[in-house]
């Protein structure tokens, strides 16, 4: 079964590993693809960083560090060297296994290499059981207009999410060079071709959002012959980890699993959901989903261990099947 999923950081990496897990133990035969959003990518330090697609590998390949980035075991010396020359970021640390990945990236980007064939390259040595795809092999940055002292300015996103803690007020997210950036090579391809497509519980707005503003990625998702569901990144009306709920506010969108959903909106009506896994506490909105043409189910949605996770893939994939049997009977 070929899956393909939308993916952020730390959600789309927990939920890709329970999934993935879930295959194996069960013998599934699942194919995943994993096209993982570059919109917080960033030039540091004259090193290409990649945030997203670094957790994703590192989740994937067993050696991601305790707090969901970086890599396990690793020290920061080679930070407080660039400190000590008055160098660096010091709101960006950066591990020195971790640098170790982005000199390579970065080699392997000054040599030419588009950062599809890079990220196949470096996923040779982690092995992540996954296809791992950028969104786009084109430079897409995500900047945060912001109000400070009365003046706009323009920050890079892991500037107001890091730095700031997104407790600036965002007045709106400028995705910088999407408007011609073309999907990595067999990111159109894995969604025309999958059987189903999942968006994890990541980001709806500097996550997913920014994948699915790369010119064509919507259109191939909302065209997909393959059911699209989603896993609800809030939770009782609060993200689970992180600051999403700013991000919400910025374009506007209420801060609850049913509002997510109906951003996303119903594929029955021109979006792209054709179903929804809510958390039990939000069980009361799955009446409301299913009003605006989302199939919804209620279940825990904490991915607090590896049986949990593995649950929620697993409601995941039946809901999948489920709607893929409607869609022949129909
Ligand atoms: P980021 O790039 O590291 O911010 O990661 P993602 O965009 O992939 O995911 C961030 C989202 O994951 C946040 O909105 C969280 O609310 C959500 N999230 C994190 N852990 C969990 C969890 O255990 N369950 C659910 N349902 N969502 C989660
Ligand atoms: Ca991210």
């Amino acid at each position: 079964m070929k899956v393909v999923l939308l993916a952020g950081g730390v959600g789309g990496a927990r939920f890709t590993r329970g999934l993935r897990d879930l295959g194996r133990a069960e013998d599934l035969g699942l194919d995943l693809t994993v096209v993982v959003n570059t919109g917080d990518d960033l030039w540091l330090d004259a090193l290409r960083v990649c945030p997203d697609l670094d957790t994703v590998m590192y989740t994937l390949g067993g050696v991601i560090g305790e707090q969901g980035w970086g890599r396990a075991d690793e020290s920061s010396r080679v930070t407080a060297e660039l400190h000590a020359y008055g160098l660096g970021w010091d709101w960006f640390t950066l591990g020195d296994l971790d640098l170790g990945t982005h000199l390579a990236r970065t080699e392997l980007l000054r040599s030419g290499l588009p950062l599809s064939a890079v990220t196949a390259r470096l996923c040779e040595r982690w092995r992540p059981g996954a296809t791992l795809l950028p969104m786009s092999d084109d430079e897409v940055e995500t900047w945060v207009e912001v109000e400070a002292d009365g003046d706009v300015t323009t920050i890079h996103f892991e500037e107001w999410w890091v730095r700031h803690r997104a407790a600036l007020p965002a007045r709106r997210f400028v995705q910088r060079g999407v408007a011609g950036a073309r999907p990595a090579p067999g990111v159109l391809e894995a969604v025309a071709e999958a059987d189903l497509v999942l968006l994890p519980p990541s980001n709806p707005v500097v996550s997913i959002g920014t994948i699915l503003g790369v010119p064509g990625i919507r259109d191939a998702v909302r065209g997909a012959a393959a059911p699209v569901v989603g896993v609800s990144p809030i939770i009782g009306g609060a993200p689970v980890r992180g600051m999403a709920d700013a991000c919400l506010t910025a374009i506007g969108v209420e801060t609850a699993a049913r509002t997510v959903a109906e951003h996303y909106g119903a594929r029955s009506a021109g979006g792209m959901l054709d179903g929804w896994l809510v958390d039990d506490t939000d069980a009361a909105d799955v009446h409301a989903i299913r009003e605006a043409g989302i199939e919804a189910r209620a279940l825990p949605l904490l991915m607090s261990d590896q049986a949990a996770t593995a649950a929620i893939a697993r409601a995941a994939l039946d809901l999948g099947r489920e709607l893929a049997a409607s869609r022949t009977r129909r």
